[in-house]
């Protein structure tokens, strides 16, 4: 692995979406911030730049924050192609990407996919979530807090206004940093590139769950139709287990199963149909064992599901 780039992107999304040559972009970078963090996760360089818009010639209120940026700040940028060209340079072999939440590594690549770049990786790529880490680590693992939060609860000094991409990627290298070998373990993918092939196809064993990103289908019966998916085999002795309650889905787009394996119990499977950015449908099915107040409640879902799809 090459070293870990800790970035932030700052966005604007102008009036409304612009399309060209088939395709569509909202969300226009205007600035990029990284630092770099070599293997023991010390810093050893950043990365700062302006982007001079080309799509969006208005400045607007973005995701939640505002934006510290003037137009006349950007218009002193460079263009997207030449500021992204620079930046992956600067990266060097192989990064492990690090950002605050999971949205800045898809705009990114939507952002070289619409001008005319090459994309990241052909598949899925590994990132490091440090949002979702930080709840891994501090909290319950569901919870998202806000980067200015989590600084605070650290108790690391906030010394630079928030809100610009360095500062951020700043701020969000510091949290980073605070984290055992264990909770890196938890790797996110982002699909802006979902799989094509099989040799394609992401499968993971957590320590207590299994993660599987499909290849693409063109349509949902070929995925419910599809053993290698819909089978149920325990992801720690690889052996076909019976299932207790077969596959039911409360909304068409959530399917449950849960199967007994007699080494390692009761076994949840779901599998959750997504819609791939060419149209076409993927899986992410997850695997994890349940206790049996778990599988109660597996079993009124299930009803519940019954009586739903009854006339
Ligand atoms: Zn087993």
């Amino acid at each position: 692995m090459g070293n870990y780039i800790v970035f932030d992107l700052e966005w604007n999304q102008g009036e409304a979406p612009v399309t060209r040559n088939g395709k569509t972009l909202a969300f226009e970078i205007v600035e990029i911030g990284a630092v770099k963090l070599n293997e023991k996760r010390e810093k050893i360089g950043e990365f700062s730049r302006l982007i001079k818009p080309q799509i969006h010639r208005y400045m607007h209120r973005i995701t939640g924050k505002l934006i510290h940026l003037s137009m006349d700040d950007l218009g002193n940028g460079e263009i997207f192609q030449v500021v992204a060209g620079e930046f992956l340079r600067w990266c060097g072999d192989d990064p492990m990407f690090c950002s605050w939440g999971p949205l800045d590594l898809t705009e990114f690549q939507k952002n070289l996919d619409f001008f005319g770049m090459p994309l990241l990786s052909d598949r899925p790529l590994a990132f490091y979530d440090v949002q979702k880490l930080y709840s891994l680590a501090y909290d319950d693992g569901r919870s998202r807090r806000a980067l200015e939060t989590a600084i605070e609860e650290l108790g690391i000094e906030k010394d630079i206004p928030f809100h610009r991409a360095l500062a951020d990627a700043e701020y969000t290298a510091k949290v980073f940093s605070t984290f055992n070998e264990d909770i890196l373990k938890r790797v996110s993918f982002d699909t802006y590139v979902t799989p094509k092939t099989k040799k394609q196809e992401i499968r993971i064993v957590f320590d207590n769950y299994e993660k599987f990103i499909s290849r693409e289908f063109s349509c949902k019966e070929d995925i419910l139709e599809n053993r290698e998916i819909m089978s149920t085999k325990c992801y720690l002795c690889h052996r076909n287990i019976r299932k207790k309650i077969k596959w039911f889905t409360p909304n068409g787009k959530h399917y449950y199963s849960v199967a007994f394996c007699e080494n390692h119990g009761f076994m949840k499977a779901k599998v959750r149909i997504k819609k791939a950015e060419d149209g076409n449908q993927y899986v992410i099915k997850t695997c994890r064992f349940i206790s049996n107040e778990d599988l109660e409640e597996m079993i009124k879902k299930q009803q519940k599901a019954k009586k739903r799809q009854k006339p």
